[in-house]
């Protein structure tokens, strides 16, 4: 078996676990090997791999060996890398199952003239979304939306960054247009579904029924638009489809990981085309705003019979060292809930802080400058004199130009006082470097991956 069988009996545990199992406890899994029948997986922690263990090994075996894995027993290791918000990235199918996926779809084919909206999450609504300073905007803008009228600003763009309520949102305007005017046309899908329908549509010949399809609605909604940079196609194909609507005065929204002339690979005609309505971002949550959320959720809870005791202070605990992710926030919340089902206590702030040990481990330890110089110095197999004097050679400056950035973005340090640290350099000195290494990481796969490195292992 390799990463591929994996990646398709995810999609598989994902229908029969559900929604909420799945990103709790089997998204976390990392496949490691296969060797002699024994299928090997990390997870971010011991509870973690008990719990899996204990409640979807079978089922985890089961899929496996129908998939055509030879394998006959599985095995959880505790990896020390993985904590949960870097293992949602490793955790992405892969782009072969990805497409597998759109093939195995083409063999259910719609007709491809009705309007097939992806399904919305009943749960994702207005109603259940908490508004803060960092997402008050979008909000507002959301419910304009949502409320009709004449079109004012098209499209809404929505960007920030994973977790932060982009698709929370979409699905909350779509829920909210449908309830004032249940007639309307909606339509959501991910930029993902648009390529394979596009694709789809192109080998049967269709293309016919495909514009006629996406030009028949009123609301378009497109998630996730920056999956279709570099696809230079269905880049084509969307464009027209979004003309075609705009000038229908048909509202589109649409939202992204970043700004739209931050995309890259998308075409320039179609940044500034994206640019033309209100462009709106989710910035990453604050503390109220999450303990918001989580108190949110905790009602969302006891309101559905559960019975769980949970200490004061232990939500405060979670908004305060949980990432900035919300839906690594409700991961940490469910797994509380797994755990007192477990375990039949009630949660402490202790137990807490045991349970999710590996989610706090990153925002835990404090890294200072010295360990961070110690690092570059030791990556780069330079001086720690190098460093802190005064040579402008590239091959100085650079790793000190790094070593200023990781401060910077490491450490709570002011810009002075990092100047200070590296030989007494002014303040603007630090701020060039980070904006230089900012700029350099997005280009040159050398650095990003330096960073990276020298990131893991501080943080490690
Ligand atoms: P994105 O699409 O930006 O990656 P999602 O919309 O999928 O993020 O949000 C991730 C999870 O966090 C979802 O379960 C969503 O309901 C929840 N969430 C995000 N923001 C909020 C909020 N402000 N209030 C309540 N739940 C939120
Ligand atoms: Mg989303």
């Amino acid at each position: 078996m390799n990463e591929d069988t994996w990646g398709s009996v995810q999609n598989d545990l994902l229908k029969t676990v559900g929604q909420n199992n799945y990103v709790t406890w089997i998204e976390p899994l990392r496949f490691a090997t296969c060797e002699a029948g024994v299928a090997r997986f990390e997870v971010p922690s011991n509870f973690v791999g008990n719990w899996v263990e204990r409640n979807y090994s079978e089922d985890i075996l089961r899929h496996l060996i129908s998939a055509g894995a030879n394998v006959k027993r599985i095995e959880f290791d505790v990896s020390r890398f993985l904590s949960s918000a870097s293992s949602r990235d490793a955790a992405q199918p892969a782009v072969n199952t990805v497409i597998k996926r759109a093939e195995n779809e083409a063999t259910h084919a719609i007709p491809a003239s009705s309007v097939h909206s992806s399904p919305l999450d009943p749960r994702l609504t207005f109603d259940n979304f908490v508004v803060g300073k960092p997402n008050e905007l979008a909000h507002a803008s959301a419910r304009r939306v949502a409320e009709g009228g004449p079109v004012t600003f098209n499209p809404l763009f929505l960007y920030g960054g994973v977790g932060l309520g982009k698709t929370h949102l979409m699905h909350a305007i779509a829920w909210e247009a449908k309830k004032r005017n249940p007639g309307l046309k909606t339509l959501y899908l991910s930029a993902e579904q648009f390529m394979y329908r596009f694709v789809r549509a192109l080998r049967e010949k269709n293309t016919m029924g495909f514009k006629e399809m996406f030009r028949s609605v009123d609301l378009l909604m497109v998630d996730d638009v920056q999956f279709i940079a570099g696809k230079d196609s269905t880049q084509d194909e969307f464009f027209h489809t979004f003309n075609a609507l705009v000038d229908q005065q048909k509202q589109i929204i649409i939202s992204a990981d970043r700004a739209p002339g931050e995309i890259d690979g998308l075409e320039d005609r179609i940044k500034s085309r994206l640019s033309w309505g209100l462009v709106v971002d989710l910035h990453p949550t604050d503390y109220e705003l999450r303990l918001g959320i989580l108190q949110q959720r905790l009602q969302d809870h006891l309101a559905a019979g559960e019975t769980v005791i949970i200490d004061d202070g232990v939500l405060e605990f979670l908004a305060q060292r949980i990432s900035s992710n919300v839906r690594v926030l409700e991961g940490a919340l469910n797994r509380l809930f797994a755990f007192s089902s477990l375990a039949g206590d009630h949660i402490t702030v202790d137990v807490a802080h045991e349970a999710l040990s590996d989610m706090i481990r990153a925002s835990d330890r404090r890294i200072t400058v010295d360990e961070i110089m110690q690092a570059v110095v030791k990556h780069y197999n330079l001086r720690m004199s190098d460093l802190l004097g005064p040579r402008r050679t590239r091959t100085i400056a650079r790793p000190r130009q790094v070593a200023m950035y990781l401060a910077k973005t490491l450490t709570t340090r002011s810009l002075p006082e990092i100047g200070r640290r590296f030989g007494g350099r002014d303040h603007t000195t630090v701020i060039h470097a980070v904006k230089k290494v900012e700029a350099l990481r997005d280009d040159d796969p050398q650095i990003a991956e330096d960073i990276t490195i020298l990131t893991r292992s501080l943080e490690g």
